[in-house]
């Protein structure tokens, strides 16, 4: 297996921080999910790691963590390779383009930001070329303001295009319907969009029972996604810091 630098003091020094906001980060999530009597087990940290080294990733994996995101295919695809001896799934998270489907496919296990048809066959194709399955969240855009219009920021299905995208998931052989996924707007209260979120949620489930994972909730905002059901946060600052560049 391959190790970084022997034990610089710079990798200890930061692990000895990830370690400090991983057990902040546990904690605010036991604290989010007290308040809404939930269990913490019912709740899945990804640990978004886009901007941030292969060294950390590594150091994360030691603490503990098992599932990583990632939100660009260039970035995540070497990413992946540093660190193929590691036991983490793979999350990717940004928006996706049809012609980087194939290459996603080769190495994520779960691509959360699934959000149109096209991009359901890309995937299907790309992971039967590779031999491979792929779990698949529906992105849910849930901006009031924006939403289904060319100013969409930051991806996602309208709600009621779910029903017809679920379908098409479960038609796709090499692809299994996970859940959904949704970012709430900035400048609002996250607590309607991810209300929103919950309810488009509960509707799947009747059709799609197996389609449990609700993703929800980021470091600005995990209480909302938790206090909404969901199954998974994904953080990145507030567990590796502030990014220099936001993606
Ligand atoms: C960057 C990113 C995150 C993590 O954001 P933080 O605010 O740093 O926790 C979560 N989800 C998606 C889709 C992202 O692009």
């Amino acid at each position: 297996m391959t190790v970084d630098p022997p034990g610089t003091a710079a990798q200890s020094q930061r692990r000895a921080e990830l370690s400090v906001n991983l057990e902040r980060l546990r904690a605010r999530v036991a604290r989010a999910c007290a308040s809404v009597g939930r269990s913490p087990d019912e709740v899945t940290v990804v640990a978004v790691t886009k901007a941030r080294p292969a060294s950390d990733v590594r150091i994360l994996a030691e603490l503990g963590v098992r599932d990583v995101g990632e939100s660009r295919d260039q970035e995540a695809r070497v990413k992946v390779a540093a660190c193929a001896d590691l036991p983490l799934a793979w999350h990717f998270v940004g928006q996706l383009q049809r012609n980087k489907a194939a290459s996603v496919a080769r190495y994520a296990h779960v691509v959360q930001s699934v959000d149109r048809e096209s991009l359901v066959q890309a995937l299907d194709r790309g992971a039967a070329q590779a031999g491979r399955h792929l779990g698949v969240c529906l992105q849910v855009d849930l901006d009031p303001r924006i939403g289904g219009g060319q100013l969409r920021g930051r991806g996602g299905a309208m709600p009621d295009a779910v029903p017809a995208l679920a379908q098409a998931v479960e038609d796709a052989s090499h692809l299994e319907l996970l859940g959904l996924m949704g970012v709430a707007p900035q400048g609002i209260d996250p607590g309607e969009p991810f209300g929103l979120l919950g309810e488009v949620h509960g509707r799947l489930l009747e059709s799609h029972p197996g389609a449990t994972v609700l993703s929800a909730g980021m470091s600005g905002d995990l209480e909302a996604g938790i206090a909404a059901g969901a199954t998974h946060v994904r953080i990145g600052s507030a567990l590796l810091g502030a990014r220099s560049t936001l993606k």
